[in-house]
């Protein structure tokens, strides 16, 4: 299987206190991958390190089949990122899209093409000349992801992009994404609370708990028949987190 990003034996530390312990970490093409498990578990720890917007300790981290390399610009291009809060550029709608366009060097006349298109897509065209942070959040939060999707990124680090949002942009959201990653075979990581988001947007499951990945595998599977009790715990909601 083709896998965009690997990680072996990540380590983390804050202030001397070790939040995670990663023996191995990948992220395949075409697939959504969950990483799920009580709050504290270091989903975001793992993340940001597997995204290269934080340094482990130690470890091994690859992308697209070579060593990470914050300063390969040309690597960082192929990643894309959308947090909780979806940080907006000041500036409309529009310049937000075509920001990352002009950093590629691409004309106004493809730029604009390309924002229309995906502006379209998620459903915000005509809040094309407004101001992007006068948006609603839900509305922001798309504004965000379409923003990340117009640069045709390879793999997707997603935190908690639904957490404050209503049930009509949590499901806008989820099928761009799904879409986005079974169309482009993108890899897409996804730290969620949320496991029946899980359920229903991946196929990777990855289960976190007290810094460790206790289980890792096909969401379906570990569904049915986790072999942990912790994970068998968390998935079936007994586990209060
Ligand atoms: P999760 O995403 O599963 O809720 P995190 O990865 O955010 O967990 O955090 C894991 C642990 O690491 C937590 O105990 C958290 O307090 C700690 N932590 C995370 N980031 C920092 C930081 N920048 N400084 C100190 N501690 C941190």
């Amino acid at each position: 299987m083709n896998h965009p990003v690997a990680a072996v034996d990540l380590r983390k530390s804050y202030n001397g206190r070790l939040v995670l312990a990663a023996d191995e970490f990948r992220l395949a093409a075409g697939q959504v991958t969950a990483l799920v498990g009580p709050s504290g578990a270091g989903k975001t720890t793992l993340l940001r390190l597997a995204a290269g917007l934080e340094t482990p300790d130690s470890g091994e981290l690859y992308w697209f089949g070579r060593p990470s390399n914050a300063a390969d610009l040309a690597a960082r291009r192929r990643l894309g990122f959308v947090f909780q809060m979806p940080r907006l550029f000041s500036g409309t709608v529009y310049e937000n899209l075509a920001y990352g366009l002009r950093l590629r060097g691409l004309g106004e006349g493809e730029i604009r093409e390309r924002v229309e298109r995906l502006l379209q897509q998620v459903g915000l065209s005509e809040f094309s000349a407004q101001v992007a942070r006068s948006l609603s959040g839900g509305e922001q939060q798309r504004v965000a992801l379409a923003r990340t999707l117009i640069t045709g990124p390879e793999v997707i680090f997603l935190d908690e992009p639904t957490a404050n949002l209503d049930p009509p942009n949590v499901k806008a959201i989820e099928e761009l994404v799904t879409g986005y990653c079974r169309e482009q075979g993108a890899a897409v990581a996804w730290v969620t609370h949320n496991i029946f988001q899980a359920r229903r947007c991946s196929q990777q499951l990855v289960f976190l708990a007290e810094g460790r990945v206790v289980e890792a595998g096909p969401t379906h599977r570990l569904v049915q028949e986790a072999a942990e009790a912790r994970t068998r715990a968390f998935l079936s909601g007994e586990m209060i987190y």
